[in-house]
């Protein structure tokens, strides 16, 4: 957690302490445990003399493996979720409903994470694909209707990749449409950005590796852009 972040990097460049909770980088780093709970919440919690948050900053980067809506499709992996079954679908081998149960568990702390940021008037966001089912959890439609929280839409191609995967961010402590993020604004998949196709993201690589895990790490420029604009609120 924290220094493998770009954002975490780009928000400490500026001087200002940050918490970005990262599994993308790192699989053994689950944030599914009470461990990473308590931990988390602890360090939220922590307050200078004057009772203002020692955090600056909290990211929530997850995964979005078990969420997409990409598999399934082509060679890729099977699909896990769907609407009606946002928990994981029902008859999962042992593998996939081992993983659908972390993710669900990582979840359901970082909403806790999330109202506790909130409740410590430290912001943040929680980031995933625009097609991620994670954006139908009950858990986070309610963080959207309670007002806590705001969304708001990124194309990464606009941050130097060759591929566009729109992205969402779930954004707190920062008054609603505070600030937004460039898009994409050419039609049929040629990017505005390079005037070129975009690069699709389905399937595998010549390495056999698939192509979603290898988007998974951010741009550097859109981590600065992130970290920027929170910067400035
Ligand atoms: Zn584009």
């Amino acid at each position: 957690m924290g220094g493998s972040s770009r954002v975490a990097k780009s928000w400490q460049e500026m001087g200002r302490e940050a918490i970005v909770l990262d599994t993308a980088h790192n699989a053994a780093n689950d944030l599914g445990t009470s461990e990473a709970h308590d931990t988390i919440i602890r360090m939220l919690q922590a307050t200078d003399p004057d009772g203002k948050a020692l955090v600056g900053l909290l990211g929530v980067e997850l995964p979005c493996n078990t969420w997409s809506l990409c598999r399934g499709r082509g060679r890729g992996p099977p699909r896990l979720r769907d609407l009606r079954h946002i928990d994981g679908l029902p008859g999962l081998v042992p593998k996939n409903l081992e993983k659908v149960a972390q993710a669900n568990a990582q979840i359901k702390n970082a909403v806790a994470w999330i109202r506790c940021s909130c409740a410590q008037g430290v912001p943040g966001y929680l980031e995933n694909g625009r097609r991620s089912l994670i954006w139908h959890h009950p858990l986070v439609l309610e963080l959207i209707q309670e007002g806590l929280c705001w969304v708001s839409v990124l194309d990464q191609c606009q941050y130097e990749t060759e591929y566009r995967k729109r992205t969402l961010l779930l954004v707190w402590g920062v008054p609603e449409n505070a600030f937004d993020f460039l898009r994409c604004r050419a039609p049929r998949g040629i990017c505005s950005r390079t005037g070129l196709a975009h690069l699709h993201l389905e399937g595998v690589d010549q390495n056999g590796r698939f192509k979603t895990a290898a988007a998974q790490v951010y741009p550097v420029k859109m981590a600065q852009a992130i970290a920027m604009k929170f910067a400035g609120h």
